[in-house]
């Protein structure tokens, strides 16, 4: 695949971390970034958009969308199925974007394999005790999915030396100031400057009597 001028970044963390949350607000922050919307079979949630959260699909358009190959990636997660389309990949880099993939430790890997240069960032609660109380707090899952998603918690988090970059959110605010470090620091990389400031830099080398 050809080099694209915008950064993919892969975030990943175990449900309840405050991924959602940080990504949120690292858009806010950094408006040129932007997040990939997935395609899943799994029920929409209260407050959540077709289209803005995911593209919510019946597992035979999923499939559909398989077998055509428009995933770069994809993944069974907690019994529901996940994919990034690759084609809304592209355009979004091509265009210059950073691209955030909200994706688990398996489409990770995916990932990393066929985009190399994708930077990834694993993002971990300060506790196994805040995991389980930020998990109950959010009060739309019942006991048995929440005791599930803490063991699946667990496994996913075995996968963090995969990563990067690795933050812990104790404090939002750190965290956040961390996670845009991270972009800003890829952002002014010589070759991303480059591009932004071609004119400064051609002006600033050129020879006046
Ligand atoms: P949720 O259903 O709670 O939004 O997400 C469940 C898990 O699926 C999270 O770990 C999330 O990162 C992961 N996930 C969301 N979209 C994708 C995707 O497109 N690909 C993969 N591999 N995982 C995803």
């Amino acid at each position: 695949m050809k080099a694209l001028p915008g950064t993919l970044y892969i975030v990943s963390a175990p449900s309840g971390a405050g991924k959602t949350s940080l990504v949120k607000a690292l858009l806010d922050a950094l408006p040129e970034v932007r997040v990939s919307v997935s395609h899943t079979t799994r029920a929409m949630r209260p407050g959540e958009i077709d289209g803005v959260n995911y593209h919510f699909v019946d597992v035979a358009a999923f499939q559909a969308l398989l077998e055509h190959g428009d995933f770069l990636e994809h993944a069974e997660v907690f019994g529901n199925y996940y994919g990034t389309s690759q084609r809304q990949l592209e355009q979004t880099l091509a265009e210059g974007h950073d691209l955030i993939l909200e994706i688990d430790w398996q489409g990770a890997q995916q990932v990393r394999h066929k985009m190399p240069h994708a930077q990834s960032i694993f993002i971990l609660p300060p506790s196994q005790s805040a995991l389980r109380q930020r998990l109950t707090n959010r009060g739309q899952d019942s006991h048995e999915v929440i005791e599930r998603r803490m063991q699946e918690a667990v496994s996913e988090m075995s996968h963090y030396i995969e990563y990067d970059y690795l933050i812990i959110n104790d404090d939002f605010a750190a965290a956040l100031e961390d996670l845009k470090s991270i972009f800003r620091a890829r952002q002014l990389r010589l070759d991303r400057q480059l591009r932004r400031h071609d004119d400064l830099l051609e002006d600033l080398l050129a020879q006046r009597s």
